[in-house]
C-alpha cells in the first residue's frame, strides 16, 4: 500500500497551497478565509517516481471551540493515520503558541517529520525560515508553495524519510 502523507498546520499556513503544488494541479480548496478544509481529502500523489497519498487537512487549532475543534480533531487523526508528516508553519509569521503545542503532540506521534517553512517567496524571508530551526523539529524547508520555490527540496526530503 502508499505510504500516507499528511498536510497539518494552523489554518491559513498554506496547506492546502502546497498540496497543489505537490500533485501538480488545483484539486484542493484554497481560501483566504481560515479552516476551509473542514474534512481530511485524500489525494493520490507522486514524487520522483514514489507513490504516495497526499491528506490534505484543516487547520489545528490546540485550543479552540465548536467547528474549529472538529477541525482539529480531523487533524489529530490525520496524524495517527500519516507514516510521514509535512508541518507546515508560516514563516513570515514565525512560530506562534499553537505551532508549539502542534510540535509537542508531533513528538508524542513519534511520526517523521517534514517541517516547511511555507511563504519564503523570495530571499529576504529565508532568515525567517531559518529561525524554525528553534522548533527542535530539524531543518526547516523554505518553500513558496504559492510560486514552487524550494518544493523541491522539500519534497525530496520527504522521500527521505517516507
Ligand atoms: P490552508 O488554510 O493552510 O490550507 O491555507 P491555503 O492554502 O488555503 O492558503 C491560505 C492563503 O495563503 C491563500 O490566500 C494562499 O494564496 C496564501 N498562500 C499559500 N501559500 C503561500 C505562499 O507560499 N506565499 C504567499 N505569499 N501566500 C501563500
Ligand atoms: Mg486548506
Amino acid at each position: 500500500p502508499r505510504p500516507v502523507v499528511a498536510v497539518i498546520g494552523r489554518p491559513n499556513v498554506g496547506k492546502s497551497t502546497l498540496v497543489n503544488r505537490i500533485l501538480g494541479r488545483r484539486e484542493a480548496v484554497v481560501e483566504d478565509v481560515p479552516g476551509v478544509t473542514r474534512d481530511r481529502v485524500a489525494y493520490d500523489a507522486e514524487w520522483s517516481g514514489r507513490e504516495f497519498t497526499l491528506v490534505d487537512t484543516g487547520g489545528w487549532e490546540v485550543d479552540a471551540t465548536g467547528i474549529h475543534l472538529r477541525v482539529a480533531e480531523q487533524a489529530e487523526i490525520a496524524v495517527e493515520l500519516a507514516d510521514v508528516v509535512m508541518f507546515v508553519v508560516d514563516a513570515t509569521v514565525g512560530a506562534t503558541d499553537d505551532d508549539e503545542a502542534v510540535v509537542k503532540l508531533l513528538r508524542k506521534s513519534g511520526k517523521p517529520v517534514v517541517l516547511v517553512a511555507n511563504k519564503v517567496d523570495d530571499e529576504r524571508t529565508e532568515a525567517d525560515a531559518a529561525s524554525l530551526w528553534n522548533l527542535g523539529l530539524g531543518q526547516p524547508w523554505p518553500v513558496s508553495a504559492l510560486h514552487g520555490r524550494g518544493s523541491g527540496d522539500a519534497l525530496d526530503a520527504l522521500l527521505e524519510v517516507l
